[in-house]
């Protein structure tokens, strides 16, 4: 009674110790699991943050293209502005000759004049002469001359028309001077906006300088982080491979292994190399095949359920063991109908047909594993 009692205990502590190291794998792996899911999900964030730096860098490369058409439209401007200047530069230098010469013609008549008045007063004493020829300026003698009123009126009237026609050159040369000074003025308005527009221009160059820093940190990032996941995944499979090992010792279910997608016996990639890489189980598909029903094989427990479809290669997937050492895994899911733990029994509804993780179309990536290695599925599971 007292041994029946110890030997029953014993046998709960032994079966206690069994299913412990196994339920730790598992729960290794679920955490691995979900570090890998972090780890993508940092890798997205990472390749958003990317798309938008490159998006702000579009933005103000097409922002440079536009400050680079506005310079080149002022600096025609300025260009025509400083022809414009030159050529009423030269019209100034023209009134200027042409005030010149008045003031010449002026000198002349005046010179002329005064050889008249000389001739007119060469016998009528000198001391009224004297006193005309004392003149200081040209207005000073006009004032003499009509005091005394002997000078000509021609000539008198000939050299006010020229003083007249000096003095609205000299008013031209003044509305010249005035209209190139605005001239001058608009131009330095846009010379001002030219180094304005530059000094935008450089801004964005350094915005741009800063985008690629940007970028080429984040790219470094995400390289770290997609080792951290490389190496992450690699760690899922060892444990997987482990708990698998652990679980060699159950007793094989027994029975025969049925075709896991039912109504689609199309095989879309045998087991065994695909050019340079190993296809380690087969490929089943076919028209109408997303969201088809997935089921167990054979009879066994859920193992693995990962609903995460940006954690591994495999997206949604699930591994059944049937004991024995004999494993089934199903991948690329759109949805798993079963979770770790569970039991299923064979040719129940485990999960359907998707596209996730590393797929290129809806299909069933099925594996079947003995002891930890690959083999040729149709070598276990009666086809179709
Ligand atoms: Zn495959």
């Amino acid at each position: 009674m007292r041994l029946r009692k110890i030997t029953a205990v014993l046998t709960a502590v032994l079966m206690l110790m069994i299913m412990i190291p196994a339920q730790a794998d598992a729960n290794s792996v679920t955490d691995l699991q979900k570090k890998s899911s972090q780890l993508s999900n940092q890798i997205k964030a990472l390749d958003q943050k990317i798309k938008e730096a490159e998006k702000e860098k579009t933005d103000q490369q097409n922002l440079q293209g536009l400050l680079t058409s506005q310079v080149k439209t002022l600096k025609e401007q300025i260009s025509t502005k400083e022809q414009e200047i030159g050529l009423i530069s030269k019209e100034i230098e023209v009134k200027n000759l042409e005030i010149e010469q008045t003031e010449h013609q002026i000198d002349y008549t005046y010179d002329l004049l005064v050889k008249r008045l000389r001739a007119i007063y060469m016998a009528s004493g000198r001391s009224s002469l004297e006193v005309l020829l004392e003149s200081e300026s040209f207005s000073d003698f006009v004032t003499r001359v009509d005091m005394v009123s002997r000078m000509s009126k021609h000539d008198r009237n000939l050299i006010e028309d020229l003083t007249l026609q000096k003095n609205e050159l000299t008013e031209l040369r003044e509305q010249l001077a005035a209209k190139k000074s605005s001239v001058e003025s608009s131009k330095s308005e846009l010379d001002g906006s030219v180094r304005k527009l530059n000094q935008t221009y450089a801004k964005t160059t350094e915005s741009i300088d800063n985008i690629n820093k940007q970028v080429t940190q984040s790219a470094k990032e995400k390289q770290k982080i997609q080792e951290e996941l490389r190496k992450n995944e690699a760690a899922i499979k060892a444990a997987i491979e482990e708990a698998q090992r652990k679980n060699m010792q159950q007793n094989f279910v027994g029975g025969d292994f049925i075709w896991p997608l039912p109504g689609y016996p199309t095989i879309t990639s045998p087991y065994g190399m695909r050019g340079s890489e190993m296809h380690l189980g087969i490929d089943i598909g076919g028209t109408g095949v997303n969201g088809a029903n997935i089921v167990a094989s054979n009879g066994g427990t859920v193992i693995l359920a990962n609903g995460n479809a940006g954690a591994s290669s495999y997206g949604i997937y699930l591994i059944i063991d049937h004991g024995g050492g004999n494993i089934t895994l199903y991948a690329h899911c759109s949805s798993l109908n079963v979770s770790y733990g569970q039991t299923v029994t064979k040719g129940q509804v485990i999960a359907k047909v998707g596209s996730t993780g590393r797929s290129t179309g809806p299909h069933l990536h099925f594996e079947f594993r003995v002891n930890g290695s690959t083999i040729n599925p149709l070598s276990k599971v009666r086809y179709g």
